[in-house]
């Protein structure tokens, strides 16, 4: 039952997908991150590769919720520029919100969603083992900690939603970004790991139809038991400090309204809610 107008219809989901936690989506393993910013820049080869992998595991996504009684699906084409899934492949179910600027993160994601799922996301910049692993920049951001912990996309995108009143049900990620989705989340989140990451741009993945099968069926479980999910709702106010990789970066925002320097990488900023400090 839709919660936004009580009578008997189906599920609403909304399906974010990012980019760098598809199977046997690593980057460029063979050039410094410092010379290519996020890993996965357009117009290569890897990216073209990237562009398959993650539009197949969204129709798998969108497949899994459809079979749990989804009547509605929303994806979100959320990677980089905004413009990244191969559309003409994508499944006919389905809409999807592409392009850009947006007028804010998840913009078409209110409380009438049943859930939200995140899929081919990444661990948090950080973290050992995760793929192509980053807090919403490669290139800038070395850490992101939100009321004193240690936050990355899995875990602020889920307080975004949960100020709208919508749970996260779903994640997909390799197992740094499983595990990461599960400690901000629950345990008992259904998640489906692509990957294990044995460094930044090296991993031991499943073949990219083992992880579409996964997450056709792990999407069909969360979608079934999405009412028992709770939106992550954390308690105000908020304080959020970037760490940045260079100073030069840190100038940059320093210049932002409410910014405070804390050092030459650091800046806080308070917020009554989380999104307003994204
Ligand atoms: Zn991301």
């Amino acid at each position: 039952m839709s919660k936004s107008n009580g009578k008997t219809a189906g599920k609403k989901i909304y399906i974010s997908v990012d980019f760098e936690g598809a199977a046997c989506v690593i980057g460029f393993p063979s050039k410094p991150m410092e010379t290519l910013g996020s890993g996965l820049e357009t117009n290569t080869a890897v990216f073209k590769q990237a562009q398959r992998l993650v539009t197949a595991e969204t129709n798998s996504a969108i497949r899994g919720a459809l079979a749990a009684g989804a009547t509605e699906i929303i994806v979100e084409d959320n990677h980089g520029s905004g413009h990244n899934l191969l559309y003409e492949e994508l499944h006919p179910e389905a809409k999807v919100i592409m392009g850009g600027p947006r007028p804010k993160r998840f913009c078409l994601l209110d409380k009438s969603c049943d859930g939200l799922i995140l899929l081919c996301h990444h661990a948090m910049a950080g973290a050992q083992g995760g793929i192509l692993a980053h807090s919403y920049s490669s290139v800038s951001v070395h850490r992101m900690i939100l009321n004193g912990r240690p936050i990355g996309e899995i875990g602020f995108d889920a307080a975004i939603a949960g100020e709208r009143g919508v749970p996260v049900i779903f994640v997909s990620s390799d197992d740094a970004g499983c595990a990461e989705a599960k400690k901000f989340l629950g345990q008992d989140l259904v998640t489906v790991s692509t990957k294990k990451g044995l460094g930044r741009n090296c991993a031991l993945s499943l073949s990219p139809k083992k992880a579409q099968e996964l997450t056709e069926t792990g999407v069909k479980r969360a979608v079934q038991n999405s009412p028992a999910r709770k939106p992550y709702a954390l308690k105000g106010p908020f304080t959020l400090e970037h760490v940045y990789k260079w100073e030069s970066q840190a100038d940059a925002a320093a210049g932002a309204r409410g910014a405070e320097r804390l050092d030459a990488y650091r800046i806080r900023r308070r917020g009554k809610t989380v999104s307003e400090l994204l």
